[in-house]
């Protein structure tokens, strides 16, 4: 079994090794170089004790952010390392994080600590692999299983709960039996999760090629989080398909784009539309989601009925309502949760032909908001416009009849356009009054 190392991380390993201590690499970077997938990071642990870690790096940038835990970040050619002292993590009184740390001289320790065993496994060009608990056995039936008691692991820190759907979600792996049965019986710990940590590992469980399954086969675990879950699992929406199973579904279907997929996710979570909205902004506030998904979610969960028609007037004017991300993310929603009904082709169709024009409109030259328009305000004073017509008013009205057809963007077009309206505007009705 050989990995291929990074240079910067060979010259780590080497410079620990020389300094008389054991190195290797391990944990998730091991774990994606056996699936021939290239690491986010490279973490090595050693037995060296932190002071002793700096020591054999006085030549390069360290950082001490997590030395309290072990951990000393070495610099070397920009790559960052984590490097870290073997370690046992004790008693967990307040289920986030150790009480305390303490060292150990033995490899096999720190990897026992380690939460599945597909992520227990260490290298080194020397030793090879070290594979203590079963991880490449694991890896290659494609199974999620703990380190260990199945029970007592969750019992210490519930977020393992989500790692272990989270990695089934990305892996397509099955959660093994014992640790299936463990996750169903801790799963009321999750309260005790920080809400950060809880919608950091739900996010990326949403993306996972596997995902309608977990989230149908650990409908409960959801439930927990989020209580609506376990109503949907009993209810039937108006086609009579089981709300939560065409949730997953649809949500499977979905591009990898995080406000569609929670928006899907939220969509029939309560009886209408409006309802959901509610529930999405109160659940996605509770659990410290930033701003812009926010946001962008409850209006995709909002406005998921609205009325989609195949022409350009139509989709300029959704642009314009919307902002054409949105729209596109519209589109894209209802896409997804056609396919996950798979009843309505005829439906289904229409909503891809728009969403192809809509692209096709995006790379266009048209024009579906004030800003786009070849005159501004400026450009209507020096017009002559009268005092008291508002210019905002004037503009928006511009942009609208330019998304009919009703006059070109072209400058001249557009100022003969508006004087005409509004001299025939002065008789009968008033802009801006
Ligand atoms: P990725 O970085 O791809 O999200 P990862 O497995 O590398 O996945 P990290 O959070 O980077 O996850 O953690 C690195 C390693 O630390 C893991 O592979 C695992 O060995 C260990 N680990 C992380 N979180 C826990 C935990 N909650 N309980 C026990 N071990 C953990
Ligand atoms: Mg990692």
């Amino acid at each position: 079994m050989k990995i291929l190392l990074p240079a910067p991380v060979l010259m780590a390993l080497d410079q620990l090794e020389r300094g008389g201590h054991e190195a290797f690499v391990v944990g998730g970077c091991v774990r994606d170089s056996l699936l021939l997938k290239t690491p986010d990071d490279w973490d090595i642990c050693t037995s060296a004790m932190p002071d002793e870690i700096k020591a054999c790096f006085s030549m390069c940038r360290t950082i001490d952010t997590g030395i309290k835990y072990g951990t000393v970040m070495v610099i070397i050619d920009r790559m960052e390392l984590q490097i870290t002292t073997y370690r046992l993590d004790s008693a967990y009184s307040d289920y986030r994080r150790p009480d305390q740390v303490f060292f150990t001289p033995s490899l096999q320790e720190d990897c026992r600590r380690r939460d599945f065993t597909i992520n227990a496994m260490a290298y080194n060009p020397k030793g090879g692999l070290m594979d203590f608990f079963g991880g490449l056995d694991d890896l290659n039936n494609k199974r999620i299983r703990c380190v260990g008691d199945a029970n007592e692991r969750f019992a210490e820190d519930a977020l393992r709960i989500l790692r272990a759907l989270r990695f089934s979600s990305i892996l397509r792996y099955r959660v093994e039996e014992n640790t299936a049965f463990a996750i169903g019986n801790n799963k009321q710990l999750l309260k005790r999760i920080s809400v950060e940590r809880i919608a950091c590992e739900v996010n990326k469980l949403l993306m996972g090629d596997n995902v309608e399954r977990v989230l149908t086969e650990f409908a409960e675990v959801f439930g927990v989080l989020l209580p609506e879950v376990s109503f949907c699992t009993l209810r039937k929406d108006v086609s009579g398909a089981d709300v939560w199973k065409h949730t997953a579904l649809s949500i499977s279907k979905a591009p990898l784009d995080l406000p569609v997929r929670l928006a899907l996710l939220f969509h029939e979570i309560e009886s209408d539309p409006p309802h959901s909205a509610l529930a999405a902004r109160r659940t996605l506030k509770q659990f410290k989601y930033d701003n812009d998904t926010l946001q962008k979610t409850v209006s995709l969960v909002e406005n998921q009925s609205i009325y989609i028609e195949n022409s350009n007037a139509s989709i300029l004017r959704q642009f314009k309502r919307f902002g054409s991300d949105i729209f596109i993310n519209l589109l894209e929603l209802r896409e997804a949760c056609l396919k996950g009904r798979q009843i309505d082709r005829e439906q289904l169709n229409l909503v891809i032909a728009c969403r192809k024009k809509a692209m096709e409109i995006l790379s266009g030259d048209y024009c579906w908001s004030v800003s786009q328009l070849h005159i501004d305000g400026n450009d209507l004073i020096e017009a002559g416009l009268k005092e008291g017509v508002k210019i905002g008013e004037c503009l928006d009205l511009l942009t609208d009849h330019v998304i009919q057809g009703y006059v070109k963007n072209k400058k001249e077009d557009l100022i003969r356009y508006v004087m005409n309206i509004l001299d025939m505007d002065s008789q009968t009705s008033h802009i801006g009054h």
